[in-house]
């Protein structure tokens, strides 16, 4: 398989070469193939926003009609769509990361040790092990194998949903806290009440390719009709919160403005901060932030590194002003001191979406303020508009957008 692209420049070519099968899409999407030509990989370009979502919508509507390109578009969406559900309910992120915690610590060792076998690819179903080894190798799964693989390790294994939301989380180049936390809750059966996702042989006979059924050990525990719903509890409060008001363009201030990129939004040319004048731009990789009992995979972890020094090489070359990518284990405290060395007045930055760089912000803010620096988040547009209209399901969530997508003039 091409691995999926990790620079702004990689993933604008990637997008060039699969827009022309945007038409074929809606057919082809649900095909598991051997190297996934049928689907654009582009999910960890739109994940850290080396290209936004924006962007890929404009250039498909300058190429295709609407009604053409639907399915392509909606899937696009259903990012939106679950990044905005999670933002309005941010404990439901607390809620897992607590239970991925608490699980560790209070779980049989025995079921621990089971969770551990299948992340390994040890579980004995062959075709569900061949798509373990596919995520520990790659990072990459299909979207149609993450249900497969999910509903497996909920319904048939019986194994906590949280664990294997950590599983993913942990090896996905893509890995994101909207789209993997939701995902597995609507597996599970909880995003969308009374409706579970049962993996069935005559599905994977379907859609799979060759390679994934040619070992059949184990399959029999799949067969259709086999595999049945397994209640999970639900430990979330899925009471909608207030959104936080943020300002969706810089005001103009003097002063010296340092911005700080992040892992959420790596497109500081594109938007808002397209005018800035920064004095210094810097990143952050932190490994300990992505942790929560066990480490992300070193695949990952050069992922993260990649996008962010992609980042900070456009920001270098867009701003003409230092630009730095640095390592740390605290970033609240090292972008402090970073705020501290260049006598910043003000950080600016995207606004993060919830998950680990939105963690940061209770703390960072107060060691800003006992600092006498301001930090001003800004968020897009776009999330602004998503984000207002994500009370609901996808479908109200789609009808609503949908007249939002227009072609460009
Ligand atoms: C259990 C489970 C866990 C998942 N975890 C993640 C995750 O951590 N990060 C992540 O980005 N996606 C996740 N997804 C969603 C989806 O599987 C991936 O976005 C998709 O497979 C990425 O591959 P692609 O870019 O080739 O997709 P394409 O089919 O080319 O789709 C184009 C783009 O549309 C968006 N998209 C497509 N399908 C979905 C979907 N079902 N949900 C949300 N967005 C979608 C993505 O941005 C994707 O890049 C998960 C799905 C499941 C079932």
């Amino acid at each position: 398989m091409t691995l999926p692209p990790l620079t702004r420049v990689d993933a604008l070519a990637a997008w060039d070469a699969f827009r022309p099968r945007i038409t074929e899409y809606a057919a082809r999407r649900n095909h598991v193939e051997s190297g996934h030509r049928n689907v654009s990989k582009l999910s960890p370009a739109l994940r850290h926003r080396l290209l936004t979502e924006d962007e890929v919508i404009r250039d498909t509507l300058a190429h295709y009609n609407f009604s053409s390109a639907e399915k392509w578009l909606q899937e696009v969406c259903w990012r939106r769509y679950w990044k905005s559900w999670l933002e309005l309910r941010p404990q439901v992120w607390t809620s897992w990361r607590q239970r991925v915690r608490a699980l560790h610590e209070t779980l049989p060792a025995e079921i621990l040790a089971k969770a551990g076998a299948v992340c390994a690819g040890e579980s004995g179903v062959a075709c569900m092990d061949v798509l373990a080894r596919e995520l520990i190798e790659t990072g990459y799964l299909h979207n149609h194998a993450r249900m497969w693989w999910a509903s497996f390790w909920i319904h048939a294994e019986g194994l906590p949903w949280e664990l294997g939301a950590d599983f993913f989380f942990r090896h996905l180049l893509d890995a994101d806290p909207a789209s993997n936390t939701l995902s597995w809750r609507w597996v599970a059966g909880l995003q969308t009440p009374g409706k579970t996702y049962l993996v069935r042989l005559s599905n994977l006979e379907k859609y799979a390719h060759a390679g994934i059924l040619r070992d059949r050990h184990g399959s029999d525990r799949i067969t259709d009709g086999a595999v049945t719903p397994r209640h999970s509890p639900d430990h979330a409060d899925l009471a909608r919160q207030p959104l936080a008001a943020l300002p969706t363009s810089l005001p103009a201030v003097a002063g010296r403005r340092g911005l700080w990129l992040h892992d959420d939004d790596l497109a500081p040319e594109i938007g808002p901060f397209a005018a800035l004048t920064p004095t210094a731009v810097v990143a952050f990789t932190s490994e300990r932030i992505y942790r929560q009992h066990d480490a992300p995979s070193a695949a990952r972890i050069a992922a993260l590194r990649t996008v962010l020094g992609d980042g900070i090489a456009r920001a270098s070359a867009h701003y003409r002003c230092p630009s730095t990518l640095l390592k740390t284990d605290d970033t609240a405290t090292s972008l402090t001191e970073w705020a501290c060395a260049h006598q910043l007045a003000e950080i600016v930055a995207f606004a993060p979406a919830v998950g680990p760089i939105q963690d940061l912000i209770p703390r960072l803010s107060d060691l800003l303020v006992r600092s006498g620096i301001r930090l001003t988040l800004i968020r897009r547009p776009s999330d602004d508009l998503a984000f207002s209209l994500a009370a609901g399901g996808f479908f109200p969530f789609w009808q609503k957008m949908s007249r939002h997508l227009s072609p460009p003039e």
